[in-house]
């Protein structure tokens, strides 16, 4: 029987995503070979994010303020938003060094047989946005699944009042791929010949 903090490391690393059993004691027997300094930063960047990271109170990105910095970043564009489903969704377009307006992170995607509703979204918070006024287009770069393009229908038509124009990102994504996993000429190019929704 290996000691008790030791089995303790091994449950923790196993209810990480993808981390089997094994792996968890793979990664429990690196921690203890390491050095102290080595294995003690990662100790303190998991307390770090977890304390000084949230979300931003006006697109929902991941921020260590009340606002992130693209929100804060004066010389972006705040009559364009996209809309996405998570914050690494936008790191993925941003990543593609095309677009120079705002974001809005709906912290997932509306999945009716998982039980995940418009409530959980950040949808009313984007509506109010818009009817806040000073946004001209709103871009949709939800997921190219069944889910994702629920959700861009979903939400065009809560905004279909609104004196907003409701685009996509081109299909040049392969129906189903995930945008974090796209790579940047064809998020460029999706970004660049975006339609009318
Ligand atoms: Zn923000």
């Amino acid at each position: 029987m290996i000691s008790e903090s030791v089995t303790r490391l091994v449950d923790e690393f196993a209810k990480l995503p993808g981390i089997g059993k094994k792996s968890a004691e793979r990664l429990a027997y690196h921690v203890l070979r390491v050095a102290k300094s080595e294995a003690l930063g990662l100790a303190d960047a998991i307390r770090d994010v977890k304390e000084n990271v949230r979300h931003c109170r006006t697109c929902f990105n991941l921020a260590e303020g009340e606002q992130c910095e693209i929100c804060s970043d004066s010389r972006r564009d705040p009559a364009l938003l996209c809309v996405v489903e998570q914050p690494r969704d936008l790191l993925a377009l941003e990543q593609s060094g095309r677009y120079r307006g705002l974001y809005h992170v709906l912290l997932g995607r509306l999945a009716p047989l998982e039980g995940t509703g418009p409530e959980q979204l950040t949808i009313d918070a984007l509506v109010e946005r818009v009817r806040a006024g000073g946004v001209r287009e709103v871009i949709m770069a939800t997921n190219p699944t069944l889910e994702g393009d629920g959700t861009a229908l979903y939400i065009s038509n809560q905004l279909a009042d609104l004196p907003v124009e409701v685009t996509r990102l081109a299909r040049g994504i392969t129906s189903g791929s995930v945008l974090e996993f796209a790579n940047k000429e064809i998020l460029a190019d999706a970004l660049v010949g975006r339609q009318k929704f």
